[in-house]
């Protein structure tokens, strides 16, 4: 199936002359004469990607881009911006807002396959709900989000979904519009079945679909293989429809294997320090390396409180904290538990999340490339998590560290490819 590309020129000898390129290249296109019919067309259809002019009436390239990177269908389809004059600062601006990479006019069949190839290829992160333990939403919570854990990996059309927290809830009308009638194949992994996990999950709407196929992995937990869980969840007592009566393919599978691979998808798993039977998930596709650890302790400062021999707890501690270590070891992201800050941890030893502080020394040392901070506390209001962002960012400095730390927040996209720099929307 051809990629569907919109291209958004108000010239009609540049936009015929594109269009033909294009077609000419093997891309279906879709044309739009001016930004506010681009924005209009980017609503109601989905594209693969978006070319947009700069100067343009109605609506200049530069609103177009902010305006797609805010709307629900379109906040992560690839944009090109395509222009006769390509200044440093617009390219800066253009990438600020949102831009994944930049088409000088006239541009020859070579160099916009080339660029729409780089921008279609490209590992996608995005998420959809950052808060741990339960949903927080509210005034205090708009900027970082309210929704519990969710996250998705986008790399060549194919979507691995990581935990179905509520924020799966708004990500399955998304990948439903953008499928429209046609089959939806998706892949969910739960990393442990407490609410704030799975709680989502009755409400993903592409699971009512019977066109579509939802295969779930997740650890078999204490007592009972994850099937048994998840319909749990959905027993009469707690919810009106089972899970057997959702209308979709569910095919749901305890994680046994060293290696799943869906595709070009290869996920492996390590045990993390949480109540229950909780795993840490490393992602490998399109070359680059994601690490995903939501709800796990540091080991060495857990010891540090429990054990009297403080230079014992230390060592006993790292050699604990190795598997993890190893999770995120160069990884280009690593989304971790950073729900507390070091004073909230001090009275939560044992909960079974880490202090920020910890989770960033450990991912500083391990050479993760990127740290997105994530489970954050419900008790913490969007300046509280600026605060924590902060601090993470001045320890990794004091450590000498070249991790790039961020505050993970809801709608956020991050481009990431290999070998080089990548960057957040
Ligand atoms: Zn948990």
């Amino acid at each position: 199936m051809p990629s569907r590309i919109l291209l958004v020129e108000d010239d009609p000898v540049f936009r015929e002359l594109t269009a033909s390129t294009l077609e000419h290249a093997g891309y279906e296109v879709s044309v739009a004469e001016n930004g506010a019919r681009g924005l209009e067309m980017a609503k109601v259809e989905s594209y693969h990607a978006i070319i947009v002019d700069l100067m343009m009436p109605r609506m200049h390239g530069f609103e177009v881009i902010q305006r797609l990177r805010e709307h629900h269908q379109t906040f992560r389809t690839p944009i090109l911006v395509y222009s006769a004059k390509i200044y440093e600062s617009d390219q800066r601006k253009a990438i600020s807002l949102g831009a994944d990479g930049f088409l000088q006019k006239p541009v020859s069949t070579d160099s916009l396959r080339a660029a729409l190839d780089n921008a279609l290829s490209c590992v996608k992160v995005t998420f959809w709900g950052v808060r741990g333990s339960v949903a927080a939403p509210g005034p205090d919570t708009v900027r970082y989000g309210g929704n519990t854990p969710c996250v998705t990996v986008d790399y060549a059309g194919r979507t691995l979904i990581l935990d179905a927290g509520t924020g799966i809830r708004k990500l399955g009308l998304v990948l439903q519009a953008e499928a429209r009638d046609n089959p939806l194949e998706v892949d969910l992994l739960i990393t442990h079945t407490h609410w704030d996990h799975i709680q989502g999950f009755p409400y993903f709407v592409p699971a009512y679909l019977p066109q579509n196929t939802v295969r779930v992995f997740g650890p078999r937990s204490l007592s009972k293989p994850l099937d048994k869980v998840l319909r749990g969840q959905m027993d009469p007592e707690y919810f009106p429809v089972a899970l057997g009566d959702m209308a979709g393919k569910i095919i749901v599978e305890d994680v046994r294997d060293e290696v799943i691979s869906l595709g070009e998808f290869q996920v492996t798993h390590t045990f993390m320090n949480h109540p229950g039977v909780t795993l840490g998930y490393r992602i490998q596709v399109g070359g680059v390396s994601i690490a995903y650890a939501t709800d796990t302790e540091v080991f060495s400062r857990m010891l540090q409180h429990t054990m009297a021999d403080k230079a014992q707890a230390e060592g006993l501690g790292r050699s604990m904290d190795d598997d993890l270590a190893t999770l995120v070891d160069g990884v280009d992201l690593y989304i971790g538990d950073a729900q507390y800050t070091p004073e909230e941890y001090k009275v939560k030893v044992g909960w079974g999340h880490s202090s920020c502080e910890d989770a960033v020394r450990l991912a500083t040392h391990a050479g993760a490339k990127r740290f997105a901070l994530f489970s954050h506390d419900p008790m913490q209001d969007d300046d509280a998590v600026d605060r924590k962002v902060e601090q993470c960012k001045r320890l990794v400095s004091e450590l000498g560290g070249h991790t790039e730390v961020f505050g993970a927040y809801e709608g956020q996209t991050v481009s990431l490819r290999p070998d080089a720099p990548s960057h957040a929307d």
